[in-house]
């Protein structure tokens, strides 16, 4: 069959490569695609908010399946567009994107199913000076976190009670995040370490995929601002079979049986965003579609096929399927362009793209885009080197390999992720 993906970074590029090693992909299409995913496919020029230019691109083009791969047309209703079409849409209906759309909703949601998160309380204009006070008494670190969507940016970690009122007032008072800060969120802190463990449902029943890990922050050792991720690691070695029960068990069986008894059609992937203190893990996030990231790691260690999975998740039928995964360790590094994740510039050529090609090794373009026979950098994060090992330390050995063939003006990567696991 035909398929149409939606997005344009590494996610989508790990994605369309392995959609394409499906049988069942006859022509994959990518809107509006990079550098990348033209390898894998054919790149159109669509705007991801016009639903109507995506339908008749579709029907155009025989696209039976579309796959969402970034948040924002599933919070603006992308699968609900689709939901009396024979378009299947892999990706939730706006209520079921709530969850991420609003860490409102999710608290809400966490709350009336017993799944373990932080605890917090809501505020906005109307009690306003109630969140005051209420972080004046409040244990230090707080985290203030903005309702809605606001580009990675909406979290802050507060360490004095001055600083998170005048976060709290930027948000609700100024609108920091215009609508999206409107409405807040006060959470206690947790301290622990990360991992995320994404699950594809059809609404009533999942199948889990490789759990990963990812740094967020620029700097080795965990320095420096955040960013949309500098690596990720695949799997987590904390995460035993123990854990990953407690996981299963306490956070991904409450949260499909909440989608389900309030009514919310959910077809598509689940990132639980979760911490482990002490031994229990909590929920900090929930998104509504892959990591990124974390996609270009998890992608390469699922063995199944990935279209075998989307039509089974669109039927209704994951309960028939069973997850094999690849046991080997994937590490990736993201290289960025220098500035990043403040200024940066762009179009500069990439050098060394068509040396690179060493077994065990992906190069999965991110922020890149063909200039003439040249690949160009189109963004703050251009390219994500994925490469196996045996270990983190052989993976990420031949992922350093890989990056020393390429270059361009201002190339940076960490060289320590998957620092914890060496
Ligand atoms: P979020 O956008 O909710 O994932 O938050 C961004 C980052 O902030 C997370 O990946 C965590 O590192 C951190 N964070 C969010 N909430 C908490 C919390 N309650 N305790 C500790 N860290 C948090």
């Amino acid at each position: 069959m035909n398929l149409l993906l939606l997005g344009s970074g590494g996610r989508e590029h790990a994605l369309a490569w392995k959609i394409i090693q499906s049988p069942h992909c006859s022509n994959l299409y990518i809107a509006p695609g990079n550098a990348g995913t033209a390898l894998c496919g054919t790149n159109v020029s669509l705007s991801l908010s016009d639903f109507e230019s995506i339908k008749n691109f579709c029907e155009q083009n025989n696209i039976e399946m579309i796959i969402v791969g970034p948040e924002e047309p599933l919070v603006n209703g992308i699968a609900d567009y689709f939901e009396d079409s024979p378009i299947k849409v892999i990706g939730p209906s706006s209520a079921g994107a709530k969850l991420e759309g609003s860490k409102a909703f999710a608290k809400r949601f966490m709350q009336r199913y017993n799944i373990p998160t932080a605890a917090y309380r809501e505020f906005d204009a109307s009690n306003y000076q109630d969140g005051v006070d209420y972080l004046h008494q409040h244990s230090l670190p707080i985290v203030i976190k903005a309702d809605g969507l606001a580009a990675g940016k909406g979290v802050v970690i507060c360490q004095y009670a001055g600083e998170a009122i005048a976060e709290f007032e930027l948000m609700i008072q100024q609108s920091k995040f215009g609508d999206a800060s409107k409405n807040v969120v006060v959470e206690e802190f947790l301290d622990g370490i990360e991992l995320s463990v994404f699950v594809l449902t059809d609404g009533k029943n999942y199948v889990l995929l490789p759990e990963a890990k990812d740094y967020k922050r620029v700097g080795e050792g965990d320095t420096g601002p955040n960013t949309g991720g500098m690596g990720a690691v695949s799997p987590v070695a904390f995460a035993d079979e123990e854990f990953m029960e407690k996981i299963e068990e306490r956070i991904v069986k409450p949260t499909i049986k909440g989608l389900q008894e309030e009514g919310i059609n959910y077809r598509g992937f689940i990132f639980f965003g979760l911490i482990k203190v002490d031994d229990d893990p909590f929920v900090i996030e929930y998104n509504c579609r892959m990591g990124d990231p974390e996609t270009e790691v998890v992608m390469p260690r699922l063995k199944n096929d990935l279209v075998e999975l989307f039509k089974a998740a669109a039927d209704q039928r994951l309960n028939e399927i069973k997850i094999e995964q690849d046991d080997r360790t994937a590490c990736t590094i993201v290289a960025v362009s220098g500035g990043y994740p403040g200024q940066y510039e762009k179009d500069l050529p990439i050098e060394g793209l068509d040396t690179v090609g060493e077994e065990n090794t992906l190069v999965f373009h991110a922020g890149t885009k063909n200039v003439e026979a040249a690949v160009h950098t189109n963004g703050g994060r251009v390219l994500c080197v994925t490469a196996y090992g045996d270990d983190v330390n052989q993976a990420i050995r031949s992922a350093k390999q890989t990056l020393n063939a390429i270059d361009f003006d201002g190339m940076y990567y960490r060289k320590d992720i998957g620092y914890e696991f060496l």
